[in-house]
């Protein structure tokens, strides 16, 4: 069983007609996110935040995320990226489900992975009139060779090449997202293939 167990998580994944290798492991996934619960939580000390996943990437990351953060706190999630095949469109989706007034509160964006940083700008955009108290970006992965803006990030739970992922809440098209670990795209494939 423990053998199965270990091939199963050194296969290499095929999601329509790519090929995926085994990246981050669930270990390190759950180790990294236990650590930025703690740190957030060190920082807001005394403040109750309402953290907000975007969706649908974000979804297994603030699951986990709020099951390990240690102090009271909300939890809610917008929807707004649009993220077709494995390249970032520039064509960001207007923003859904955020109905709930967060004037003077503390709001952490959980995002499954900043990449160009279209979709942050988006979320600064849309949050410049909320009147938050503070609006604070943490990151499950970030692929710094990538990220085109200036916005700070908070948090980043780990810098990763900019190579295309799926996993943890990532897909390629539509598949993928129930995988508990990360796996990254075999380079040996014709980029002409992808979407
Ligand atoms: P950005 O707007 O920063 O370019 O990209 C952010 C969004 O693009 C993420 O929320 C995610 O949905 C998608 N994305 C960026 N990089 C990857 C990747 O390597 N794999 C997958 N599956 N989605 C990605």
């Amino acid at each position: 069983m423990i053998i199965f167990a270990f091939l199963k998580i050194k296969q290499v994944v095929k999601l329509h007609d790519l090929q995926f290798k085994p990246f981050i492991s669930e270990e390190e996934i759950q180790k990294t996110v236990q650590r930025m619960a703690n740190e957030i939580a060190n920082n807001l000390k005394d403040e109750v935040p309402v953290f907000i996943g975007i969706l649908n990437g974000s979804f297994m990351f603030v699951s986990d995320f709020v099951k390990k953060y240690p102090n009271p706190c909300e939890v809610t999630f917008i929807k707004l990226a649009s993220y077709e095949g494995v390249k970032s469109t520039e064509d960001i989706q207007r923003l859904i489900g955020l109905t709930q007034d967060l004037s003077g509160r503390t709001v952490v964006i959980l995002e499954d992975i900043i990449d160009s940083g279209n979709t942050l700008e988006e979320v600064h955009r849309i949050f410049k009139n909320a009147n938050v108290k503070q609006l604070i970006i943490a990151t499950l992965f970030y692929k710094p060779e990538a990220y085109k803006k200036d916005y700070k990030l908070h948090y980043v739970g780990i810098e990763i090449p900019d190579k295309f992922i799926v996993g943890y809440g990532l897909d390629y098209n539509g598949l993928g997202r129930d995988l508990p670990s990360v796996y990254q795209l075999k380079t040996t494939q014709h980029m002409t293939n992808l979407v």
